[in-house]
């Protein structure tokens, strides 16, 4: 069958042929990369669908622009979990990237590579290739960092990455109140050696957020082997027998397919990569049949293994120390903020309110860090209100608190068999009574550290929880009432080689030729970091398989 192109968007190079090499869906942070590492050498026509479009919103650039994203209705979808019965039954709001560079430009830009042993576990899982060695030349390859050890950091790669500055008087007593709690100062988590204190780093340019749009997909699309089709919604995988070999999408009400002489590879994310899979007939049989939807292939794992961190707070309010509260109250102040920005690209204006942060072990039992504090400039009475954010009036900061390895497993399912329609998630979150303890130690933790000589003098009073919150009960019950989502879901098509596993260690589809996953579905355990860069170096990792493979 022909495929059909509304006029408009057919590519030079389909002119002549009715298909491609390759069929990307989901231009986010791993199709991204991917997209422009498979164009490289201008042999392949590549084609990548999106559902959301080169959006040039103003503050998708201006990293503070990400508070305005977050509770807006552009450049987002808005999907929120079942309602969570850890969480006091209630639902968490998950936002995830619906633009040009998916979720890497809506997000809060820290780059965090990972800690290197969750790598070397992903090999142990039985996926050669995978660990922080096998990774290290990719990690090196896609960063420009101008500082750090050129053994192990990368110097001219398309995600450029920066620190805040110039140093103010907040993240400084930090990080010495850190070393005076015993967290030792590390100058580069991304060199390898992860645990301790240090400055974040971000992927901004001059003050600009640096998605994936920036890095990869806006210099790949001038190649005239590449296309994108935006605001193409992928409804099913085509099939020539058993074979992947096209998909069909809408943009609008149109219904629109495409073939490939290739490959399809899905890089939709960690919500609707399943999806597509289910809607396609690869899951689970007894779930897809009671969907109405016919077996093409018995894939238990589809949409299983659903891993995320969670994120806690430690509200202090303080004296002698600028924070975002005041900041942004005063139009002054925020005028001052604006025009230093402006002038110099630096300041609170060039991050998303957060400047430092320390990997601590709190777990005796782990060789890992466990928690990860990070500083923010400003507290909320209810920050992670999906339609506005309110600051406290008074000077306060928060210390985050993120478990780095939840044992809970959730899952993501189609409700039914229309594709336009937003899965079930069930997060499953505080499932596991594990990570309920290990939030209890992170607290524990973050007031010891605001407790130090140089955090001490500055601490008005504790917020929230409040110094009542003092026992496992009382600091359980802050958690269960006010906890929410990192927004770092990952795992739902997990690699491996076990009846739950989705794809092969070379990312294909077990059991359906022709089919690849490339996004952070396929991440068998969460990376114990933020998941942008792991997202990314997937869909590099891809390129490389799938160029090794013709
Ligand atoms: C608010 C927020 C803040 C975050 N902050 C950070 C941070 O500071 N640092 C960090 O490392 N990580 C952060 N993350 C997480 C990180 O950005 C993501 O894990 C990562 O971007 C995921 O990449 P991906 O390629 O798997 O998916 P995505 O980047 O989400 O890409 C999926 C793409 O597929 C498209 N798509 C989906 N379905 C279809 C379909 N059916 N048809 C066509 N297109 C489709 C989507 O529109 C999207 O563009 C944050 C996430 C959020 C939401």
């Amino acid at each position: 069958m022909a495929a059909q192109w509304p006029p408009e968007v057919v590519p030079a190079f389909l002119m002549s042929s009715p298909s491609c090499d390759y069929l990307i869906v989901g231009a986010g942070s791993a199709g991204c990369a991917l997209a422009a590492r498979l164009t490289e050498s201008g042999r392949h026509a590549v084609v990548l669908i999106e559902a959301g479009e080169d959006d040039p919103w103003v503050w998708i650039r201006i990293p503070t622009g990400i508070a305005k994203i977050v509770v807006g209705q552009r450049a987002l979808w808005r999907f929120t979990t079942e309602s969570e019965a850890g969480l006091g039954h209630r639902p968490l709001f998950w936002p995830r990237g619906k633009v040009f560079g998916g979720t890497s430009s809506v997000n809060g830009m820290f780059w965090v590579r990972g800690d290197p042993l969750e790598y070397d576990h992903w090999r142990d899982l039985g996926n050669p290739g995978w660990s922080y060695a096998d990774l290290l030349p990719i990690f090196k390859r896609m960063e420009s960092y101008a500082k750090g050890d050129p053994a192990v950091r990368g110097h001219a790669g398309p995600n450029i990455i920066t620190e805040s500055s110039p140093r103010d008087a907040l993240t400084d007593a930090f990080l010495r109140a850190c070393a005076q709690a015993g967290i030792a100062e590390n100058p580069d988590y991304n060199s390898g050696h992860y645990d301790g204190a240090g400055l974040m780093q971000f992927t901004t340019r001059r003050g600009l957020r640096w998605g994936a749009r920036e890095a990869y997909l806006r210099p790949a699309m001038r190649r005239a082997n590449f296309r994108v089709i935006p605001r193409a919604h992928a409804t099913r995988i085509h099939f020539d027998g058993r074979r992947a070999d096209g998909i069909t999408y809408r943009v609008g009400d149109q219904s629109h397919a495409i073939y490939v002489s290739r490959e399809v590879i899905i890089a939709a994310g960690t919500v609707q990569s399943p999806q597509l899979l289910e809607l396609s007939g690869i899951g689970d049989a007894s779930l897809l049949a009671q969907h109405g939807i016919a077996v093409r292939h018995h894939l238990p794992g589809v949409g299983e293994n659903l891993r995320d961190h969670l994120h806690a707070r430690l509200m202090m309010e303080v004296r002698g120390l600028r924070t975002l509260n005041e900041t942004l109250r005063s139009p002054w102040a925020k005028a001052k903020m604006a025009l230093r920005w402006a002038l110099f690209r630096d300041g609170m204006m060039s991050v998303p309110g957060v400047t430092a942060h320390a990997y601590v072990h709190t777990d005796p039992a782990r060789r890992q860090p466990d928690i990860k504090l990070q500083l923010h400039h400003l507290t909320s009475p209810d920050e992670r209100n999906p339609t506005r954010i309110v600051l406290d009036e008074m000077p306060g900061f928060s210390l985050g608190i993120v478990h780095q390895q939840p044992s809970s497993r959730g899952s993501i399912h189609i409700r039914s068999g229309d594709p336009i329609a937003a899965p079930e998630i069930r997060a499953n979150y505080l499932s596991h009574p594990d990570d309920m303890q290990a939030f209890i130690r992170g607290m524990r933790m973050a007031r010891q550290v605001v407790a130090q000589p140089a955090l001490a003098p500055h601490i008005v009073r504790e917020l929230r929880p409040g110094i009542a919150a003092s026992t496992d009960a009382t600091i359980a019950d802050y958690l269960v009432k006010t906890i929410f989502s990192s927004y770092h879901p990952v795992g739902t098509c997990k690699m491996g080689h076990d009846p739950m596993a989705v794809v092969d260690a070379e990312l294909r589809v077990h059991g359906v030729p022709g089919l690849r996953i490339a996004d952070a579905s396929v991440m068998p355990t969460i990376p114990a970091s933020n998941t942008n860069a792991a997202a990314i170096v997937i869909g590099e990792k891809a390129a490389d398989l799938l160029l090794a493979s013709v």
